[in-house]
């Protein structure tokens, strides 16, 4: 038997796991990511992290087969470097060399991969895709971020495919984050949507978003908050995310017209909470924008939940004696996260 390590970096947690060969969660540990100590303080939070999940495991992270970590930004897997991760260290730009930092830190081999793929291929591999062979995983959460298998290979064009968030859903429409207009992701990502609610909010809209924000003690509008928003019905919250769902579902349908993949698994922070209602309602709105709509895609909710990234990390890793490229058929267990605020 032989135990993985698994690193979930988010621009708001750090999420750790030790997992065993099939899979099973051991260990876990979450930290909040340390905005403001650079890319050094992100990397020794990491470490930690990695740290309290091998105890809870009972190892030494020197005992584990190798750590793998699911970063944002540009990733250089080869490389070992990670540029460019600006929402998780406003002065993170240029390469680090985040695998041999942390594996000297950690006393064992360490890989990076981009979160968005390595999501992607865990939801493929263990998760709500296993019994397709070419999906679209779908990331919703502060962004909206994609990861493209196409008979059972990742597709990462020329280090880039997959940005469905800034795929356009109308033209000369919201400001997105990345600084172009109309971009799925001005619309449904959780960052736009805060300063939608925000500037609506200060002109004058009726909303509880920001009471039962500062109620739970947050200083963002986190899914949680939008959860517990839609339970009371909030009008404002309503609306805005009925035009997120509505920009999903266009965005998504557009990408099965080009690459007519079998199944989109919808996973995220936003997706998982809000889970099966809201995926259902995607999938419905896909309908009118699927070209042979008589045979839509199937539409599921991540199965790995908030873990996902984290085991998905841990995948990068191989078991001893098995072949990475290859998927498994092992089935999953895990213990029950604590709840995503
Ligand atoms: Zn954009």
């Amino acid at each position: 038997m032989s135990y993985r390590g698994g690193i979930d970096l988010g621009g708001t947690k750090i999420q750790a796991v030790v997992v065993d060969d099939a899979h099973t969660v051991l260990g876990q540990s979450r930290q909040p990511t340390p905005n403001s100590d650079g890319p050094n303080g992100v990397l020794t939070a990491m470490a930690d992290a990695m740290r309290s999940a091998a105890a809870g495991a009972g190892v030494q992270p020197g005992q584990l087969a190798g750590v793998g970590v699911g970063s944002p930004g540009t990733v250089d897997s080869a490389a070992g470097t990670v540029a460019n991760a600006r929402n998780v260290a406003p002065d993170w730009e240029a390469p680090v060399p985040a695998a041999a930092l942390l594996s000297e830190m950690l006393e064992t081999p360490v890989r990076v991969g981009h979160d968005v793929s390595v999501g992607t291929e865990a939801e493929f591999r263990l998760g709500a895709g296993r019994e397709f062979d070419s999906i679209l995983g779908v990331f919703w959460g502060t962004g909206v971020g994609s990861g493209i298998i196409m008979d059972g290979r990742l597709w990462s064009g020329r280090g880039a495919a997959g940005e469905i968030g800034h795929m356009v859903v109308r033209r000369g429409g919201a400001t997105c984050t990345c600084g172009r207009s109309g971009c799925l992701e001005a619309y449904a990502g959780r960052s736009a949507m805060e300063i939608r609610a925000r500037a609506l909010a200060n002109r004058g809209a009726h909303t509880d978003l920001f009471r039962i924000m500062e109620k739970k003690h947050r200083t963002r509008l986190t899914s949680g908050v939008w959860a517990d928003a839609l339970e009371r019905g909030d009008r404002l919250a309503t609306r805005l995310i009925d035009r997120a769902t509505a920009s999903l579902a266009a965005g998504i349908a557009s990408a099965i017209n080009l690459l007519d993949l079998q199944a989109v698994i919808v996973g995220g922070g936003l997706g998982t909470r809000l889970g099966e209602p809201y995926v259902r309602r995607i999938a419905e709105g896909m309908i009118p924008h699927l070209f042979v709509d008589q045979r839509p895609p199937a539409v599921r909710v991540a199965a790995l939940g908030d873990l996902g990234g984290a085991i998905g990390a841990a995948l990068l890793v191989s078991p001893a004696g098995s072949d990475p490229a290859t998927r498994s058929n092992d089935s999953i267990s895990r213990t029950s996260p604590p709840p995503e605020t």
